[in-house]
């Protein structure tokens, strides 16, 4: 309830139908409708052409596909990073611990089409010669994690999981494993010691999972939307994959909208799609009202003032030339009743509530941020602040662990980069610039 699926739309003068949520009514997730709407054919195609490893490496590298996460990372380079020759066992690690504010993406993908990913991780299996995979599933939708331990037994039923797979000399267990809610699991390498039954505190890096990942052993760990692309890609090609969409940016890419519009929910779109279009689909501003600031890519992204998005693309580059990220694909609009103080101050608890406390500029600095932030909001902040706030955030960048302690400074910066004013305002008349706001 409350995620519209896109069926098809018609851009730039093409008909281009979704890859992933395409032809899903909410019911139709299991194996025989998957089955029905050409599942396990990639399965099938690889282990019965006689497709060697490299070449379905190649083809995910030729479809362009960056790491639907955040990072935006190319997948098919990723996958060529897995040591072939090591003797032991390797992992394959599914992050599904889709936890930041306005994301929810990924739980679509497990709740509408499970098998997308099952079989994403199966051909990944295949690729880099790994017998075993995880999907580490967000422990607040349990729900989600329970339905997909039912595709998994559909799979296992069928053949498409265990030993000598359709016959073959290939056997691939995959088995699911659900956090207990914690942000930083999303890390991958906090991820990893969750898997292993520890605290889930990120790994100082290097090593790399790719060498040393879950339990030691070479990993190769992917988002759930990247693993439900793998099987369209193989049974049309990359180069089709990468022609949806624009250079560099290819395929579809699915964006959670929420905030002040008419539809909120899961919309698969081709990258590149203007943002304009993106709202129209979500039914545009809620109530007609005037579009104030996005913030383009989950919370850690830099929110960027409505005037601005409206020109640009939905795509990596268009949205980092904005000084943004396109990150996970969270897109959260904001009308201009909204505070932007009030706003920043919700992320700053977040960020503050969910650090680690491992390093000490991320668990010292999130609690000023918010603190500052605060008595910013309660009437009891000082112009000084505002230069404090800053120097606070560039005290945390580049100096923690992992990315959460950036993730908490970005937003703090991209706000008072554009409301610097709204923040002055509040400090100077104890009360919002935007009166009354929600
Ligand atoms: Fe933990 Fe924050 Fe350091 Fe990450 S940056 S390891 S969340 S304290």
């Amino acid at each position: 309830p409350g995620n519209d699926l896109v069926n098809s739309m018609a851009l730039h003068g093409r008909h281009i139908k979704p890859q992933i949520l395409a032809d899903l009514n909410g019911d139709n997730w299991h194996l025989e409708d998957y089955i029905k709407r050409g599942g396990y054919e990639a399965v099938r195609k690889i282990l019965t052409t006689g497709m060697t490893q490299e070449e379905v490496i190649a083809e995910v590298k030729a479809s362009g596909l960056r790491g639907r996460g955040g990072a935006g990372f190319p997948t098919g380079l990723k996958w060529s990073f897995m040591p072939r020759s090591f003797p032991g066992q390797k992992y394959i690690v599914c992050n599904s611990d889709e936890g930041e504010p306005g994301t929810f993406k990924d739980r679509d993908i497990l709740r509408f089409n499970p098998h997308a990913v099952i079989e994403g991780m199966i051909i990944a299996g295949f690729a880099m010669g790994v017998s075993v995979g995880y999907n580490y599933i967000h422990g607040e939708i349990f729900e989600i994690y329970q339905r997909f331990e039912q595709a998994l037994e559909e799979a296992r039923a069928a053949g498409f999981l265990g030993a000598n797979i359709l016959g073959t000399d290939f056997s691939f267990q995959l088995h699911a494993h659900h956090g207990y809610g914690a942000y930083v699991c999303g890390e991958e390498t906090g991820l990893l010691e969750s898997l292993e039954g520890k605290k889930g505190q990120p790994r100082f890096k290097p090593p790399f999972p790719a060498s040393f990942g879950l339990y030691g052993k070479p990993t190769t760990i992917n988002n759930t939307e990247t693993f439900a692309a793998v099987p369209w890609i193989i049974r049309n090609g990359g180069q089709a994959y990468a022609e949806v969409g624009i250079p560099n940016n290819g395929g579809t890419k699915l964006f959670s909208i929420t905030g002040d519009v008419e539809r909120p929910g899961t919309y698969e779109i081709p990258l590149g799609t203007p943002f304009s279009t993106l709202l129209e689909l979500a039914g545009g501003m809620r109530n007609g009202a005037n579009l104030k600031a996005v913030i383009p890519g989950g919370s850690s992204a830099p929110v960027i003032p409505g005037n601005i998005m409206m020109d640009l693309t939905m795509d990596y580059d268009s949205i980092s030339k904005a000084g943004s990220m396109l990150g996970s694909g969270a897109v959260i609009v904001m009308d201009d009743t909204r505070c932007m103080v009030k706003s920043l101050l919700r992320l700053s608890y977040f960020y503050y509530e969910e650090s680690c406390g491992q390093c000490t500029p991320c668990r010292e600095g999130t609690g000023w941020l918010y603190r500052i932030v605060n008595r910013i909001e309660h009437g009891q902040g000082r112009q000084e602040d505002l230069d404090m706030l800053d120097t606070v955030a560039g005290n945390i960048m580049g100096r923690t662990i992992c990315a959460l302690g950036d993730a908490a400074a970005m937003p703090v910066r991209g706000f008072l980069k554009h409301y610097r004013d709204e923040f002055a305002h509040h400090i100077e008349h104890k009360k919002c610039v935007v009166a009354p706001y929600k």
